[in-house]
């Protein structure tokens, strides 16, 4: 949501700064470390993978920064 998110007491503004990307292997949930772009974060599936054979589905991820802010 680029709105934010509203609470009781404070609300979640986006904040400034890049998204950061991590893979995440959908058999045993491990993450690789964050990264800078999805490229960068997915190459850690490759050495997940080497590690663990069967461990061949992944997720991309992508976090967006947020701010809390109080409402009072
Ligand atoms: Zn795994």
């Amino acid at each position: 949501m680029s709105g934010g998110y509203r609470f009781a007491r404070l609300v979640l503004v986006r904040a400034r700064g890049p998204l950061v990307f991590r893979a995440q292997c959908e058999v045993c949930a491990e993450m690789g470390p964050q990264a800078v772009t999805g490229d960068a974060a997915m190459m850690w599936a490759v050495l997940h993978l080497d590690d663990h054979p069967g461990h061949d589905r992944f997720r991309e991820l992508s976090s967006t920064p947020y701010r809390a802010e109080s409402r009072s």
